[in-house]
């Protein structure tokens, strides 16, 4: 570790802040029958004492996530964005758009297709570069900001989307840490990343989407807009992480203590259940969920199994554990007492999608509710 080197600065100094040891890869779910123990592989978040980026510190693992069900929560955002973005005056048709994708989905270029702007080719020059949760895959940041600035045109402007790390530590949402996920931004530590590229942040906009998620646009220095200066809310979101010590290991370092309550909390509300005689379902088999259960200890004996809709993960189980991933229909077939959801941001959506279970008698619980936490 202490030749370790920040993916984006490249500076050797910083620390670990969540260190949750040896974890089964969340994105390789092992089909049902094959039998465990999974293999684990160290996971840890560092700080840069310079930059100031979060990070994960090793990743041993090879990306194999079978791709889910695009919840709609990120379908309406991603609507939500774009005509936010472009009411600022920044989509003209015409553009020519160039998109950096997220392998978990969530693309923008129809959107952006359907408002008059052309795509390029991968590698062409564009005026407007898409980054919607797709940078923060790449194990080498400063190459993959450096990649994006050579694309952007003079004038052009680069939109980059990402979960904020003001609200993973606001919200203790430890579990948005995992393999293949390199990198977690602040506004702070991005702005420093785009100046080392000769880019400016020039504007932002805010969604509630995983609990707390910034679009930040960004120019070339030498552009107009970069001369004129941040935005109002670009200036709000620095001021504030600036207020909580965004970059300070101690603030981070707080959710290494939000591990232990949340693990505490769902354990402790499963085994209730369970005396009680309640039945309890999970739902959505997302990599936050195997963190989770795997943290705390759950295994099929309180947790019989976990429904998704995706169905790439039929016959499949939650890594670390026996817990099987099952279809939608065998939870409209008996509907449990409670249905546990490991992703808030489908909540409105499933109670839509399976009306009867509610009129059955089922409840929906928000996990992140067990502990008043996330
Ligand atoms: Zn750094």
């Amino acid at each position: 570790m202490d030749n370790y080197e920040c993916r984006a600065c490249r500076s050797r100094g910083g620390e670990v802040v969540l260190d949750m040891g040896e974890q089964p890869a969340c994105d390789y779910f092992p089909k049902y029958d094959e039998p465990g123990p999974d293999p684990v592989y160290p996971l840890q978040m560092w700080l840069c004492a310079s930059c100031g980026l979060a990070q994960l510190l090793t990743d041993p693992t090879v990306p194999a996530e079978p791709r889910g069900a695009e919840p709609a929560a990120l379908v309406e955002q991603a609507q939500d964005a774009v005509a936010r973005v472009a009411a600022a005056g920044l989509l003209p048709a015409g553009a020519r758009v160039a998109e950096y994708g997220s392998p978990h989905g969530g693309s923008w270029l129809d959107l952006l297709t359907a408002r008059g702007l052309a795509p390029v080719a991968d590698g062409d020059e564009a005026d407007v570069i898409i980054d919607c949760f797709g940078m923060m895959h790449a194990a080498d940041q400063a190459a993959a900001i450096a990649e994006r600035a050579a694309r952007l045109a003079p004038g052009g402007t680069l939109l980059l989307q990402f979960h904020s790390l003001a609200a993973i530590v606001r919200q203790g949402q430890w579990n948005a840490l995992r393999h293949g996920h390199y990198a977690y931004y602040s506004a702070t530590a991005l702005t420093a990343l785009l100046a080392g590229a000769g880019l400016r942040s020039c504007a932002a906009w805010r969604f509630s989407l995983y609990g707390g998620t910034v679009l930040l646009a960004a120019c070339h220095d030498g552009d107009d807009r970069a001369t004129r200066g941040p935005s109002e809310t670009v200036r709000e979101l620095l001021a504030e992480e600036a207020h909580v010590g965004i970059t300070s290991p101690a603030l981070a370092g707080g959710l290494q203590r939000e591990v232990t309550a949340q693990g505490d909390a769902l354990r402790g509300w499963l085994t209730a259940q369970r005396a009680a005689g309640r039945s309890v379902l999970g739902y959505a088999a997302a990599s936050r969920a195997v963190a989770l259960l795997c943290s705390a200890g759950v295994d099929a004996d309180l947790l019989p199994a976990v429904v998704d809709a995706s169905p790439a993960k039929r016959g499949l189980r939650m890594p670390g554990t026996a817990i099987p991933v099952v279809s939608p229909e065998e939870l409209t077939a008996a509907p449990p007492d409670a249905v546990l959801v490991f992703v808030p941001d489908l909540i409105p959506e499933v109670r839509k999608a399976y009306p009867e279970i509610e009129a059955a008698g089922t409840v929906w619980v928000d996990t992140s509710a067990l502990s008043g936490g996330f």
